[in-house]
């Protein structure tokens, strides 16, 4: 489903994950994005983000914003595949399968304690490696070699938050040994334990967004500038639909 501009997949969770191991076992390196409304609203100010997004091998609707633009436009999706989500089950497929898990990016030693938590909760986990690196252009040969270092990589997570991470994706996936790489935002800070999760029952109710700024309140400004827009281009493409003109 193309959401202005963006390709997004109508996966359930299960079809995600199938996707994902096919994904992992093709002997190309892929990768997977997980776009909300700021992804989209980035997008739209930047082609080449818009290309990198268009050109993953699966991208699943992250953000509540997406739903609800697909629902009014009388196109629902299915589920709201959340990144977090579908980082978790990749980790939980890892141990079932033996694949190795590298994490990148994030603060200095939060991939590290990541790691250590993953493999307390998750036995038999296999960390291939962990590095926190730079997220721009500067630190791609020192990255590539440690990603290299740790040999094959069957699933590699890059946290360094929406753009950069896909960007980096695309400058150095193509030139490592791995299987499936996958932008995660803010997940490594969660897995670390250094930032707690909105509860079950608050993602239920869709609103975990609410309480990620609560715990991270100097999200607002970039929130506050990108969620409005999406709003907007959301209702007008509702009217344009309706009035049947053709979308922008
Ligand atoms: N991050 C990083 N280097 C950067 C920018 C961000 O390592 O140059 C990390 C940051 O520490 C955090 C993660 O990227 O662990 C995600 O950041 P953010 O919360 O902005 O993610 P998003 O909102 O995109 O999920």
């Amino acid at each position: 489903m193309d959401i202005l501009g963006v390709r997004v997949d109508d996966v359930t969770h299960d079809e995600a994950v199938t996707r994902c191991v096919a994904l992992v076992e093709d002997p190309q390196p892929r990768y997977v994005v997980t776009p909300n409304p700021e992804f989209v609203v980035l997008a739209r100010r930047d082609g080449r983000f818009r290309s990198i997004l268009n050109a993953s091998d699966l991208s699943t609707p992250d953000g509540g914003g997406l739903l609800l633009a697909a629902r009014l436009w009388g196109t629902p999706l299915r589920e709201q595949v959340r990144g977090t989500d579908l980082a978790y089950l990749l980790v939980e497929e890892a141990v079932r399968r033996g694949w190795r898990l590298f994490l990148l990016g994030a603060a200095p030693g939060v991939a590290e304690e990541a790691a250590r938590r993953l493999q307390q909760r998750y036995p038999g986990l296999e960390i291939a490696g962990t590095f926190a690196g730079r997220a721009g252009p500067e630190g791609d040969a020192e990255t590539r070699e440690a990603v290299r270092r740790a040999g094959r990589c069957d699933v590699l997570f890059v946290a360094y938050g929406v753009k950069r991470q896909e960007e980096w994706i695309a400058r150095n996936v193509p030139q490592l040994d791995v299987g499936l790489a996958m932008g995660v935002g803010g997940v490594l800070d969660f897995m670390s334990g250094r930032v707690r999760r909105a509860p079950y029952v608050v993602r239920r109710l869709g609103i975990d967004w609410l309480f990620r700024l609560l715990m991270q309140p100097s999200r607002i400004k970039r929130q506050g500038s990108t969620i409005p827009v999406f709003l907007f281009l959301a209702l007008r493409e509702a009217l344009r639909r309706r009035t049947g003109r053709s979308p922008a």
